[in-house]
């Protein structure tokens, strides 16, 4: 598949109703105008890919709705050479965003086929995570700690311990907590001890797995 003038069109159709939505950092708008959003999806779906919409990706899983990454993403204030872990790699797409905003990115992915399948084609498109890690993301990524800001893109029935102990003080941790419905969630580190907390809005995820392959 290529890139053309036609996607480059309906990326920034994507962006302006982004932007209707309430999502005002450029810098995030700017990456939905330039990712090839339909190059992660399989090929004979790019109809779909400009759509606002999550869209299978095989393996039971999906990617995220255009919204819910850039609003994720717009809540990491994110500064360029930041160290970002994601948890819950997916189709990449994620990933490239925080990319885009030129973090160091590590990012975990639980199930196999698509570990395998999206470190291939970041390879194949020359992007360039820090590290593509096969695990459970519950456990966060302790040889790599502390982090700027953390990124779960699965819901999450409980927020896990690692994660918060693994952020910087004045870090940051983006989390859909819940089960059949996720509440965003923010935790900032204010000091070693003190995590503030705001919850920001309803959204559907598929489930953050444990212990399970
Ligand atoms: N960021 C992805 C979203 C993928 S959906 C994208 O932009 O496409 C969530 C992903 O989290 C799935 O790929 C799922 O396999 C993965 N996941 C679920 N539980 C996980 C865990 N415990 N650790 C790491 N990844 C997990």
């Amino acid at each position: 598949m290529k890139d053309t003038l036609k996607h480059n069109g309906m990326r920034n159709k994507l962006a302006d109703v982004l932007s209707a939505k309430g999502i005002t950092d450029t810098k995030v708008l700017d990456a939905i105008k330039n990712i090839p959003r339909h190059l992660f999806l399989d090929s004979g779906f790019e109809d779909h890919a400009y759509q606002d919409k999550a869209f299978p990706i095989g393996a039971e899983q999906t990617i995220s709705q255009p919204y819910t990454v850039a609003f994720q993403t717009e809540l990491l204030k994110i500064k360029p050479n930041d160290t970002i872990l994601e948890i819950g790699t997916g189709s990449g797409y994620q990933t490239a965003v925080l990319l885009h905003l030129r973090a160091k990115v590590f990012t975990i992915e639980r199930q196999r086929e698509l570990f395998k399948k999206t470190k291939l084609f970041f390879t194949k498109m020359n992007y360039r995570p820090k590290k593509v890690i096969f695990g459970d993301g519950y456990k966060g990524l302790p040889q790599q700690a502390p982090f700027d800001g953390i990124i779960v893109t699965a819901g999450a029935p409980e927020v896990p311990k690692p994660l918060m102990s693994q952020l910087k003080v004045g870090g940051r941790l983006v989390i859909p907590v819940g089960v059949e419905e996720q509440v965003m969630t923010l935790f900032t580190r204010k000091s070693e001890k003190e995590f503030e907390k705001q919850e920001l809005g309803s959204f559907r995820f598929v489930p953050l797995l444990e212990n399970k392959n």
